[in-house]
């Protein structure tokens, strides 16, 4: 027969339940928000909307060559190589730039792959002349660059292209040759007097162009004087130092009749309307195939 007293269980149970209420209220207090209508919203939310199925969004998908033709074009597939350095791998170790070389062996290798597989290596003046009056393209074009006019360039990489008879651009700040690990302006004569190595604009000190205007101006002036000075001014080509490129100085390039523009953006459809933000293909150490050549 059940007592009309409270038991001490029932003691206990209603302490517990009143301290869980207290202990609730002052977290809500403290937090300064009030949590009630979350939990209320969680636990209708399943209730009061219709089921809905989350899919991933869809992975942007790059634009077709008749895409681009439409929007930028004329457009031509160039897949355009971007090289710095090319010295043995003990070397770029040493000076912990392994990201940034690519060793002889390899260079050679890819090289051989290029002719090995008909690819026509061709030069910025081709492109300019397919940009301004259609010149047709060899079939399979590709273009070779350098950045920075490192001296391995001149001793390790110009000797394998001039018996292999390969063209390339080398993209030199002006200002840093003659320095120690860069070019000298006797080698530079002797790459352009092969009649394979041509130069173009990288700045005077490797200035990014994100710059004061005027620092930029001068900057690109410079290298441009010197470069046309020391007979390497044609055409006027131009590598954005660090990649990073942007609309004055598009606008500057192209007062001061810069042609073609290269960044370190990944791609190879060349647009004449892009043509002074060019994409190119940053080379390591591997096969040309893995970088889809
Ligand atoms: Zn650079």
């Amino acid at each position: 027969m059940r007592k009309n007293s409270i038991t001490v269980q029932e003691i206990i149970v209603g302490l517990m339940l009143l301290l869980a209420v207290v202990y609730f209220l002052g977290q809500t207090i403290v937090s300064k928000k009030v949590v009630f209508p979350e939990i209320v919203e969680q636990i209708l939310a399943p209730l009061i909307s219709p089921s809905i199925t989350l899919t991933p969004s869809p992975t942007p998908r790059a634009r077709t060559l008749a895409e681009m033709d439409k929007l930028f074009g004329p457009c031509v597939n160039l897949p355009t190589l971007m090289y710095h350095h090319v010295e043995p791998e003990a070397v770029a170790i040493k000076n912990k730039r392994v990201g940034l070389n690519v060793p002889p062996e390899m260079f050679k290798k890819q090289m051989e792959y290029l002719i090995s597989n008909n690819y026509s290596i061709i030069t910025p003046k081709d492109l300019i002349d397919f940009f301004d009056s259609g010149k047709v393209l060899p079939a399979k074009p590709v273009m070779i660059t350098f950045d920075d006019g490192y001296v391995d360039i001149g001793d390790v990489a110009f000797p394998i292209m001039r018996e292999m008879k390969i063209k390339a651009t080398i993209y030199i700040p002006t200002g840093l040759m003659e320095n120690f690990s860069y070019l000298t302006w006797a080698k530079i004569e002797e790459m352009k007097s092969s009649g394979l190595i041509t130069f173009g604009n990288h700045t005077w000190s490797h200035k990014n162009v994100g710059a004061d205007r005027e620092v930029v101006k001068y900057e690109i002036s410079t290298a441009d004087g010197q470069l046309s000075e020391k007979g390497l001014g044609d055409p006027k080509t131009f590598v954005y130092p660090y990649g990073l490129e942007n609309n004055s100085t598009e606008k500057l390039l192209d007062e001061m009749g810069y042609q073609l523009a290269f960044t370190t953006v990944p791609g190879r459809v060349m647009c004449e309307k892009r043509r002074l933000s060019l994409p190119r293909i940053r080379i390591g150490n591997a096969s040309l195939s893995v970088f889809g050549l």
